[in-house]
């Protein structure tokens, strides 16, 4: 990988800001188009929201951030075959596991055990979702007949008026928790909606079949390294922007220690980091709204390997819900033929305060504690554990995504997608396809590279 040091501006094509998913997929297209490209991360590694760590016990790699593909996460899929990363199909033998306080309940992967008495009022709240997502236009969301209403609500609000038992506002209250980070309290109706027809249906997100949990990498930073690898031109690691200056020559972009200059600029950072750059001229002030309007969830993950993948034996599945909210849930990330055991303990959005208000030995009590009663209390004891809690990350600030709060499509919405002047938009947050997944941050670098193409 390149890294430039030095003092002299460098002149590029195209100057990419963040080597996550979504900037380096734009990198390689713009290179693929014959442009020079210079891609500027502040990490010191590439891949954002996706992180790998390789275990030496379990001889491949566990992903701290982003890891399952729905089957429909085309751009994704062909990434994964083209730089060989290895890709599980999700174990779901035996029985799922779902844990109410010290209840455990026992049923098929998928069938929501123990909130079976839920299921009939399910399907008219998802026929009632439905509805509203008819008028739903994915490219312009403020101009829904009801666009107003839902976006002056929380997705709280809707539920409140829509969901008669506790039993399944607490599910839909998980599966906000899982799929923003965040709790339906605080994001917009209008937004909640707008990504789950980015996804096709809110079922589909967490399904095991062909859905969002279907299929998991092990080793999805290979991706970004794999990308990053096909730039024409530089990506240069540990230099964070601080500075975007536009004019009629070009951009000239300013880090701690170099200079670079090109003829468009994409932008591929959420937007609580874009918020912490200086613009020069400043943005227009919708746009410096928008960074402020649109926060990033909570999110941790914990892997824990074990010598034996001992809760096979007892017919359990891996797969563990959490009804109480104290927890996203568990997934056994082996194969079929697996000799070792490794899971994925997954706290979402409210579920992960605990963990980010926890000393390092309370947090690890916490998991430990949630995966012995799921599992069984040999899961006491792995091998080894690692967290990642992102919300202490500098250069991502949460996870998995942004979210927008109330009144803010239907505000400012319709610009969001604009260039300003040579700059343009990209980053997960933006994509039309897949919203807060690795699909969308592959789709919405696409978008914005096209974009400059045309420019
Ligand atoms: C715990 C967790 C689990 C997830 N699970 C899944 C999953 O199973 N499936 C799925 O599809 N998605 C999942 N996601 C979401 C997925 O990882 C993200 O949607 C995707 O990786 C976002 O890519 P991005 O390029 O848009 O943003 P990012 O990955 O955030 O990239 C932005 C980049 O910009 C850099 N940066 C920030 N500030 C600056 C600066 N000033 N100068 C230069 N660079 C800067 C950052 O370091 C980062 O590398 C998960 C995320 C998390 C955190």
């Amino acid at each position: 990988m390149n890294q430039s040091k030095t003092m002299e501006p460098a002149v590029f094509d195209t100057i990419i800001v963040g080597a996550g998913l979504s900037g380096l997929y734009a990198a390689r297209i713009l290179s693929q188009a014959g442009q020079r490209v210079a891609v500027l991360e502040a990490r010191d590694r590439v891949g954002g929201l996706t992180c790998s760590e390789y275990s030496e016990y379990l001889g491949e790699h566990v992903d701290l951030g982003g890891a399952w593909l729905a089957d429909a996460h085309t751009r994704m899929h062909a990434l994964v075959q083209e730089f060989k990363v290895p890709l599980i199909r999700q174990f779901v033998t035996g029985k799922e596991v779902a844990m109410d306080g010290e209840t455990r309940h026992l049923g098929e992967v998928g069938s929501f055990p123990g909130r079976e008495a839920v299921l009939p009022e399910l399907q008219t709240v998802m026929a009632k979702l439905e509805r509203e997502l008819t008028d739903l236009d994915i490219d312009a969301p403020w101009a829904h007949t009801k666009a107003d209403e839902l976006d002056a609500m929380t997705f709280a609000s809707w539920m409140k008026q829509n969901i008669e038992t506790p039993g399944l506002h607490a599910l839909m209250t998980a599966s906000t928790n899982a799929f923003f980070g965040v709790r339906p309290e605080e994001v917009s109706c209008l937004e909640a909606m707008h990504l789950f027809k980015t996804c096709g249906d809110i079922l589909l997100m967490g399904d095991t079949n062909t859905g969002g949990q279907s299929a998991h990498m092990m080793g999805s930073q290979l991706v970004s390294q794999g990308l990053a690898s096909t730039v024409n031109g530089v990506v240069s690691l540990s230099s964070p922007v601080r500075r975007i200056i536009q004019d009629d020559e070009g951009v000239t972009v300013e880090c701690e220690a170099t200079t670079w200059h090109g003829q468009h600029l994409i932008c591929a950072l959420p937007p609580v980091m874009i918020n912490r750059l200086e613009f020069e001229p400043m943005l227009p002030a919708y746009r410096r709204e928008f960074h402020q309007r649109c926060p990033m969830g909570r999110y941790a993950k914990a892997i824990l390997t074990y010598e034996t993948p001992f809760w096979r034996n007892q017919d359990l599945s891996g797969v563990v819900m959490s009804i109480d909210n104290r927890m996203t849930g568990i997934f056994d990330l082996g194969d079929t033929e697996s000799q070792r055991g490794v899971i994925t303990v997954l706290f979402g959005g409210e579920t992960s305060i605990q963990l980010d208000d926890a000393t390092e030995a309370e947090r690890d009590q916490i998991i430990l504690d949630l995966a012995a009663k799921s599992l069984g209390e040999a899961a006491r004891k792995p091998v080894q554990m690692v967290v990642k809690q992102w919300a202490a990350e500098p250069w991502s600030n949460g996870g998995a995504c942004s979210y927008m709060t109330p009144g803010t499509l239907t505000t400012i919405g319709d610009r969001l997608w604009q260039p300003c002047g040579r700059i343009h938009w990209a980053g997960t947050h933006l994509s039309k396809v897949w919203r807060g997944y690795m699909e969308g941050a592959c789709a919405a670098g696409e978008a914005a590279a096209n974009a400059v193409l045309a420019a």
